[in-house]
Order: structure tokens, then C-alpha cells, then sequence
């Protein structure tokens, strides 16, 4: 099977580590010199990168960056370059009280559409494609992340981005789509429209579904290969660190390739953060080797997952990394969107003064996730008279929609009947994967 950059993915891992090394001393360096987080940071524990990174092993002296971090740091005061050298500007959902802004120099645009292509590669990918992006276009990195590695693989793109799913179909069937990229659940969407319409998708030229955006399980998998007859690959993205184009599978399937000449992985554990032996389970952290306008150093990301050794049969000498099938923080993943369960809190407590008792279900029905918040009905929340009750449920709704950009559903319960833990209740729960 065809590697977009053979030279740099297959290379040796004693000539890797030299690389990773050479281009750590450089970001740590520029980050030290022009962002006054880190170097405040680097002071206080008496780190100077010019004299104390000798290995990369001493990268574990530093302390980790948080999406916190980056929140507060809004909107510009982590960009290592001035303004006139960014050329493109992205930006998380702001269900934080800040959004997490990020920026990219037209090199790192340049090295992103390489790495996305690395990936799109690795799933199948080439010139003779016709891809349908189907992720958001926007502030967010999905969408323009994909497109731009698409175009570099020089396949034809179509930037349909998200929802219209009849229109999409069309698209496909009329426009002879070979690649679909979406989140996997949207995939499933599509195969249930399909069958609603009577289109037999053998008809259709689909040949690869490259994934991304949500947890998955194999058997899902499964299914949307065996209904749209594709080969489906799963990658991973980070927006702070970049977007798409961290981590891919290849047509092996047996776990995403880090792109490791330009991200340093670690493994931590979420609570102690400790750095653990890379196979075992723990928070993915990452720091970037090459970005100009927003390096980050230990950034940690929340996701769950290892890091798997042994060589790959496609010849790509970088490790890999299992899926992630859950998060170690409170951020609740969802159709793109990162919520964080306190801030629906913060929403609701706006309506009445008070804090209701209230708990988010995510749920999966057929192939469609839907966001749930479970209240529990108190005196003080809630009057007894019903059409009052309608009326808060939908002002709750409309609150939170215009907060989160997702339309949940209000589910009243009875006092004291949310599951508690030690006395308090789990705000969020997830019940998409069996
Ligand atoms: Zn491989």
C-alpha cells in the first residue's frame, strides 16, 4: 500500500529520537522566548531549554499544560509569533468559559495539509479520489483540516460539510463520492437513510470511510463496513494541537499511527501524573515539535488510550495508539462539541438563582446520539402547576441550545432519584457504548 512520505514514516527510531530531540530543543527555545506563560513557567521550576534538555527524558521535569491553561490565555496571549504571521485562526466551541483559540503561520498550514494527507494516505486515499467532507467548515478544525490534506493528496474534494442527509446522498450517488469522512454515528445515519430511500449502496462508489470526532466500538465498525460496503479507518485530532492529522490507522486497522516527527507522545496517569510505561492505559499528552504559532508543551488532552509498540505490517515505524473509548476529564464529547457538564450548571442556575440538581445522559438511538439533562424537581425549581413547568422546560432548552449549539431534551425527575456517588450526583453519563 502506497505511505504519502515514506522516508519520514518508515525512518529508524534511534534516527527518530534524534529528530524528536533537535526539534523539542528548537520548540521549547521559541516558547521561551516568546510566550510569557511558559517562560514564567520554565523560572519557577529553573529550567533553562538551552542548558537543561539534554535527553528527552528530561522533558518530564516540566509541568503540564491544561485546556485550562489555554482558555485562560484567550484570546492571543499563547501565540508565539506575532499576529502579522498567523494566517489562519481556529477555535474551540465555547462551552468553557473561554473558547480555546489557536493559530497557525503559513507553515504550519503547510505541515498540517502533509500530516492530514499522511493520514488520508494511510486510509486509502489517492489522486484518483473524489471525497465528501461531511465535518463541520468553520472555526472548528474538522472540516478545513481534512479538506486541505485532501486537496494536497490531489483528490477531488466536496466540501458538503455537515447535515442535509438527502442532499448528501444525492451528492454521493450523483457526484460518484469513492471517500466519505465523518464522525462514524453520521455514517450510520446515512446507511439508515439509504435503506429508507431504497437506495442499495451497492450502486454507489463508496470505498473508504475515514472517521473521526466520537467514541466508536469495533462493532460498529463492522457495521458500517458491511452496510456501505467501505473500509473504514478511525484518526485523531486535537484542536490545541492541531486538529486532524495527530494520529491514523492504516488499512491494517490495529490502531492509529502517531505522527511522531512532529508530536512527542507521552502516557500519564490522569490522577498522580506520573508518566507511565507508553503501553499501559492512562491520558494521552502531547507536545508539539514543529508548530510556529502555537507550540504546546505537555498539553493534556483527557483522552484514554495506550500507545502499541509492536511493528506494524504496513512498514510505518511510528507507534501506535489504541482508540479512545473514554475521557479522564469532565468534558463530555459530542457530535464535535466538547461540553462540560458544570457549565450546564452554570446555564440553568441563570434561570432561577438557583442551582438545580441535574444530571447529563448521553444516549445513542439507532445511530443518532442525543444529549440528555435529567433534573431533579424540587419546590424551589419547580412549581407545581404544570404549564408553569412547560414553559421552564422550554426556556431550559432554548438556553442551553444557544449555549452548546445541541438541542437536548429536559427529562424531569423525581427528588433524590439521580444515582449519587458518595453524596454527590454524577453529572454526566454515558451510555452510547454497550
Ligand atoms: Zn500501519
Amino acid at each position: 500500500m502506497p505511505i504519502w512520505e515514506p522516508q519520514k514514516e518508515c525512518v529508524s527510531r534511534d534516527e527518530l529520537q534524534q529528530i524528536q530531540l533537535e526539534r523539542l530543543q528548537a520548540t521549547l527555545n521559541r516558547v521561551y522566548r516568546n510566550v510569557s506563560f511558559y517562560r514564567r513557567r520554565f523560572k519557577e521550576m529553573d529550567f533553562y531549554p538551552a542548558e537543561d534538555l539534554a535527553e528527552l527524558k528530561d522533558l518530564e521535569r516540566l509541568p503540564f499544560t491544561t485546556s485550562e491553561d489555554v482558555s485562560n490565555s484567550y484570546p492571543y496571549e499563547m501565540f508565539a509569533v506575532p499576529l502579522r504571521e498567523v494566517v489562519r485562526v481556529h477555535s474551540s466551541s465555547g462551552t468553557q468559559t473561554n473558547p480555546r483559540v489557536v493559530g497557525y503561520t503559513r507553515q504550519d498550514l503547510n505541515n498540517w495539509s502533509n500530516l492530514v494527507a499522511r493520514i488520508l494516505s494511510a486510509g486509502g486515499v489517492t489522486q484518483d479520489d473524489v471525497i465528501q467532507v461531511t465535518f463541520g467548515y468553520g472555526l472548528l478544525t474538522g472540516g478545513l483540516g481534512i479538506h486541505y490534506g485532501a486537496e494536497r493528496v490531489g483528490a477531488s474534494v466536496l466540501p458538503t460539510s455537515v447535515g442535509r442527509t438527502e442532499r448528501q446522498i444525492k451528492i454521493m450517488q450523483d457526484f460518484r463520492t469513492t471517500v466519505m469522512a465523518s464522525t462514524p454515528s453520521y455514517a450510520l445515519v446515512i446507511a439508515d437513510r439509504m435503506e429508507k430511500l431504497q437506495i442499495n449502496p451497492r450502486t454507489l462508489s463508496l470505498k473508504y470511510c475515514i472517521c473521526a470526532g466520537e467514541p466508536w466500538a469495533e462493532s460498529m465498525r463492522q457495521e458500517i463496513e458491511e452496510r456501505l460496503f467501505v473500509k473504514f479507518t478511525d484518526n485523531y485530532g486535537v484542536s490545541e494541537v492541531m486538529g486532524p492529522g495527530v494520529a491514523g490507522e492504516c488499512l491494517e486497522q490495529k490502531g492509529m499511527h502517531l505522527q511522531e516527527d512532529h508530536f512527542l507522545c507521552e502516557i500519564i496517569d490522569p490522577r498522580s501524573g506520573e508518566v507511565l510505561p507508553p503501553q499501559e492505559e492512562g491520558e494521552l499528552v502531547i507536545t508539539t515539535l514543529t508548530k510556529e504559532a502555537f507550540p504546546m508543551i505537555r498539553y493534556r488532552t483527557g483522552d484514554v488510550c495506550r500507545i502499541l509498540e509492536e511493528p506494524c505490517p504496513c512498514g510505518r515505524t511510528f507507534r501506535r495508539m489504541s482508540p479512545i473509548r473514554e475521557r479522564c476529564d469532565s468534558v463530555v464529547v459530542m457530535k464535535g462539541t466538547n461540553i462540560i457538564p458544570e457549565r450546564i450548571g452554570d446555564v440553568l442556575e441563570e434561570l432561577k438563582g438557583a442551582r438545580p440538581i441535574y444530571q447529563i445522559v448521553a444516549i445513542r438511538e439507532g445511530h443518532q446520539d442525543h444529549l440528555e439533562i435529567w433534573v431533579e424537581v424540587t419546590e424551589q425549581f419547580f412549581s407545581d402547576r404544570m404549564r408553569e413547568q412547560r414553559t421552564l422546560v422550554e426556556v431550559m432548552k432554548e438556553k442551553i441550545v444557544n449555549f452548546i449549539g445541541i438541542n437536548a431534551r429536559i427529562k424531569l425527575v423525581e427528588t433524590g432519584s439521580l444515582e449519587r456517588e458518595n453524596g454527590h450526583v454524577r453529572l454526566f453519563v454515558d451510555r452510547r457504548l454497550p
